[in-house]
């Protein structure tokens, strides 16, 4: 499949990877717009939030949990942001869903 993410989380494109297991992957953004800036992604193909299922309910959780315990490792205790961009509209450009975490600056809402 012709899809960026899933070249990074199958390992054919190289990324700066922070974790992974059976389910997900992180790793940083390649323009990071904050200090800390990483992506948490599914192995799974999803090209929008549209087209989550009811079976997709676990994996999600576990995309969440996945990025509050990360961001804590890297250092953003105090506070960080979690985005997710649905279709152009919504400001997504990478058709494979992607959790973005942001952190060590202060950031402002709303974002603009
Ligand atoms: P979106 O706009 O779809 O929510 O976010 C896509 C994100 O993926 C952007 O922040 C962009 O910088 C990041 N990105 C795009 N291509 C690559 C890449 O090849 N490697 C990494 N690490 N990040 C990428
Ligand atoms: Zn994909």
């Amino acid at each position: 499949m012709d899809c960026l993410f899933c070249k990074i989380a199958a390992g054919q494109i190289p990324a700066r990877k922070l974790y992974e297991d059976d389910q997900v992957v992180a790793f940083h953004d390649i323009g990071p717009q904050a200090p800390v800036h990483f992506l948490v992604i599914p192995k799974k193909h999803i090209p929008t939030l549209n087209d989550l299922t009811e079976d997709d309910k676990a994996l999600t959780g576990h995309m969440l949990h996945t990025a509050q315990r990360l961001a804590k490792e890297q250092g953003c205790d105090e506070g960080f942001r979690v985005v997710m961009n649905c279709n152009e509209l919504g400001g997504q450009t990478v058709f494979h869903i992607h959790m973005h975490v942001l952190g060590q600056r202060a950031l402002h809402w709303p974002p603009g």
